[in-house]
This record gives C-alpha cells, structure tokens and sequence, in this order.
C-alpha cells in the first residue's frame, strides 16, 4: 500500500467520520517525498551503534542521551505479516557531540530525528524527547563554534568540555559526567542544613503483592545492606535475582548479580538484603519471582531514589527498604556535582519540618548575584511520550495528575553580608525543575541561606544541585 492511500485514508476518516469536528477542515500539505522510516542515513562523524545504546559506550564527547525502547517496525509498513512493533529495552545511554555534524561540512548540524545513527540505534533515538535533548546539545555546539571561531570537528579538546559543562549547568543530564565549573562559587562551600530525612522502621502504610514477581530499587548503601519488611499468608520461601546498573529501570534491571533467598513464616517479616559486591557504587535491584500470598510493605512516605514495583506496571510504588548506614540524603549531596538519581540519589532531603533550610558558608566573604537550584519534579515518574491508551499494558504511563509534590513552590534565599542577614531573592508558585533566582544586584556574603517556605504537598524539602555565580559585572 502505497504512502498516499494511507494518509488519505487517515485524512478521509478525520474528516469525514463525524468523530473529530474537523468536517470544515481542509488539508493544506502533505510531504510529496515521503522518506520511509530507516530509509536515510545521515552520514556524521560518528554514527551510533546498537553497542553503543546496549553496552552504554562512554563518549568523552557525550553531548545529550536516549533511553526509549529499541523500537523496530517491518519495513514493509503496516500492510507487514510480522509483528507492527518489537520492542527492546534499554537503559539510559549518551549520545556524542559527533552524531551532530560532518567533518566535510562545517557549518552544518544536525539534530532531531536525522542525527547520525546506526539503524538499530535509530529506532531509540527518533522519539520526540530524544530529538529534542538533540537540539538543546546541537544548540550549545553552535555557542561553543560562534565562540571560539570553528568548525565542529576542529574543536579542541577542552573545548568540548567547555561545551558539556555549559549543557550540565542548563540541566541537561549527561551519564558519568560531573559539575566542574569553576565559575559555580557553590563547589567550596561547606554545607549544612535544618535536617536530614531518614526512612525509620514502621507500620506498613500498605502492602505490594508478590503474587507475579516484583522488585525493589535501591542505591548500594555505604554499609551494604537493608531491611525491608515482607507478609506471608502462609510459611513460604521467597527468591530473588540481585541486579546491577547505574539507573535501573523496570523492564532493564541491569547485570544479574546473585541470588537471594528467605524463609518465611507466616505473618509479617522482616528480611535482610545482601548487596553483592558488584553493585558498590550503584544501584541494586532485587526482582522477587512470583510469590502467591507474599507481599512488600509499603512505606508512609518516598525515600528519594528508592522503589518498588512490577515489570509490566509504568507504576512505581514506595518500599518500606530500610538503608544500612548511607549518606542518600546529606545537605552536601546539593555541592556533589550530581544533579540526578544515578548510583547514587545525590540529593538532600530534609525531615518533615517547616520552613527547612540549608545554608552554604565560605571561609571569606564570596560575591554572586545569581543563586540556581535544580529541584525535584518527581524524576522517577514514566513520562509518556505517545498516545498509547490502547497499547500494552507495560506502556500504560500514569498521567500526572497536578504538580509534583516533592517539587518546592515558595522559596526564599538569605545572604550573610557585613551588614547581617537579609533576603536577596525569592520566589512563589514555583514550577520549574531548574529555578533561576536572581538577587538583581551584587551580594558579597560569607554565607546563603535556601529556605523552602511551601512545596506543591511534600513536608520536606528535596533539592539535588545548588549553584553560586557572578553572571552579571
Ligand atoms: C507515524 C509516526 C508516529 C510516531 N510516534 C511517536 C511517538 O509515539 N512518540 C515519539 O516520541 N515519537 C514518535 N514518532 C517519532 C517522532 O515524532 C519524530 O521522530 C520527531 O517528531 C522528529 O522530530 P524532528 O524535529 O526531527 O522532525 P519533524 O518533527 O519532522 O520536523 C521537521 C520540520 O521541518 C519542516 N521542514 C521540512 N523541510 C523544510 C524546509 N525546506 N523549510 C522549512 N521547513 C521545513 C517540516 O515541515 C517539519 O515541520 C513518530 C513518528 C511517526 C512518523
């Protein structure tokens, strides 16, 4: 079936099935060279591999990343005899600068769905939320050629770091990759706070059936191993497969790492989880085979970083996992470099309190006059990114309903001048994941003072990156 007959079938149907409203729409443009999907190869400097999105290649040049399902579909379309759509999953993978551009043609870049790729790396890297990240690192390649007068393939070195790190401070998340700038007056601060969440031992607030299979997710504490609390209806033995990974996801869970077995009794128990050696410095993820009549307990509130939940459920729910000896939520973790959950959740959350704080002090007096915060819009939440409410059970993401709970609203930042404290910025209704505040002036203070005054419901503050500069001279 030819390209044409479908998209006048599409049309003839909008149009005319009554369902759409669209009677009086007239249809203005179709492309006249329809370019079938993996019919065209853009030839850049480098071209992603399937190795590269399954073995997670570490570019020095890693310039934005994907992590949508290796998605192939027939060649033939949809008048195929095989299946319309295979899907492998994947874990979160960089892309490099390279993809982006051609030696031969130096003032030309590419981004979106033509970047440089592989066939198999294409089918992951064409959605919509890739293509864009392609475009905010397409974007800071051309401020990095304008600004130090070259091509892309002639730049240095150092200046493409220079152009990684000016991509990490604008938030765009780059695998491995840590905050370096020396302009940031936040990395030499000391850091304290108000409090420091701590998930505690408790009631369960619900329970997770184990009935078919199901995992918990949790960064490898620094003392390596964790509680968590399990309900048997009857005496039963529950089994699980360790896996490792820097970001697991419900359908990637990463290197097998062992098992773990328990005896059960009935009623509730509480069991000790055994981190294999091979996942220090990352996550572990226990997934449990089916257990009939075994559930997780639930906890009353989110420990950043640490989930449960089933394979083929987009749904995450809150373990009750209780840590061995770690430093998840430290006030420091704001000053790490790390601006999202990755082997470690690298940021501070605050106990249930009012008004938490966090202060950054420096040993001699520091002038600044932008302040910018990388918050928490709730990052471990599948986002859709298709219409897919009659697709697979596994593609059903929840849609957030409202704001982010975890995400702060009303903030406001204190500086410790010659002449005491005063505030130099603040802001209400906040709903950005990346808050710029701007104190409008040159402060020169010893100490900043961040105090979430209202999050959109969370009692605790949650707030994984600060930065510190002098844009403005
Ligand atoms: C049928 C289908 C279903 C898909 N489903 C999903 C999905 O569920 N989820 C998902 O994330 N992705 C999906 N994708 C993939 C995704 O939508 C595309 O890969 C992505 O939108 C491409 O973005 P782009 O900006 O690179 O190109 P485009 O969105 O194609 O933008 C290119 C633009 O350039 C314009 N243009 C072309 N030539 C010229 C010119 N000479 N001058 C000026 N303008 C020009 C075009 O009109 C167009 O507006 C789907 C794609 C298709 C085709």
């Amino acid at each position: 079936m030819s390209c044409g007959r479908i998209v006048m079938g599409i049309w003839n149907y909008i149009k005319n099935s009554g369902r759409f409203n669209a009677a009086c729409y007239t249809l203005e443009w179709v492309g006249s060279l329809p370019g079938k999907r993996e019919s065209r190869r853009m030839d850049t400097a480098y071209l992603l591999s399937q190795e590269d999105v399954l073995r997670h290649t570490d570019f020095a040049d890693g310039g934005f990343y994907g992590g949508w399902y290796m998605d192939f579909h027939p060649a033939e379309g949809i008048g195929s005899d095989e299946d319309n759509c295979t899907q492998i999953p994947v874990n979160v993978y960089a892309v490099p600068l390279r993809c982006l551009y051609h030696a031969d043609f130096p003032n030309l870049l590419f981004a979106g769905r033509n970047i440089g790729t592989r066939r198999e790396a294409f089918v992951s890297t064409r959605v919509m939320n890739t293509c864009g990240l392609s475009g905010q690192a397409a974007a800071a390649l051309a401020w990095g050629c304008l600004r130090w007068g070259k091509s892309p393939a002639t730049l240095a070195p150092e200046e493409v770091e220079r152009i990684r790190q000016t991509l990490l401070r604008e938030d765009m998340f780059l695998p491995g990759l840590s905050n370096q700038d020396p302009e940031d007056l936040a990395r030499d601060a000391a850091v304290t706070a108000s409090s420091r969440y701590q998930p505690e031992e408790g009631p369960a607030a619900g329970w997770f059936s184990l009935e078919q299979g199901g995992f918990v997710a949790c960064p490898c504490p620094d003392e390596p191993r964790g509680r968590f609390l399990v309900r048997a209806d009857a005496p039963a033995t529950l089994q699980a497969v360790w896996h490792c990974c820097p970001l697991p996801s419900r359908l990637c869970p990463g290197q097998p790492a062992g098992e773990q077995s328990w005896r059960l009794t009935a009623g509730e128990n509480w069991l000790d989880a055994l981190f294999p050696s091979q996942a220090q410095g990352q996550y572990g993820m226990l997934v449990f085979d089916p257990a009939p009549g075994v559930s997780l307990a639930l906890a009353e509130r989110r420990a950043p970083g640490i989930l449960c939940g089933r394979a083929d459920a987009p749904e995450y729910r809150d373990s009750l996992f209780l840590p061995g000896k770690n430093s998840f939520y430290a006030p420091e973790n704001v000053v790490d470099g790390c601006s999202r959950v990755w082997r470690q959740p690298h940021l501070w959350c605050s106990a249930p309190e009012a008004a938490p704080w966090l202060e950054l002090r420096w040993d001699t007096p520091r002038t600044f006059d932008t302040i910018l915060l990388y918050l928490d819009p709730e990052l471990s939440m599948e986002i859709p990114s298709s219409r897919t409410d009659h697709w697979e059970d596994h593609h059903k993401f929840a849609a957030r309903k409202g704001m982010p709970p975890q995400l702060m609203r009303d903030v406001s930042v204190q500086a410790l001048t010659e002449n005491g404290w005063r505030t130099v910025a603040c802001c209400t209704g906040n709903r950005r994941r990346l808050l710029e505040l701007s104190a409008g002036e040159a402060v020169t203070a010893t100490a900043l003072r961040l105090v979430c005054e209202k999050t959109w419901g969370d009692e605790r503050a949650h707030l994984f990156e600060v930065r510190v500069y002098r844009q403005h001279r």
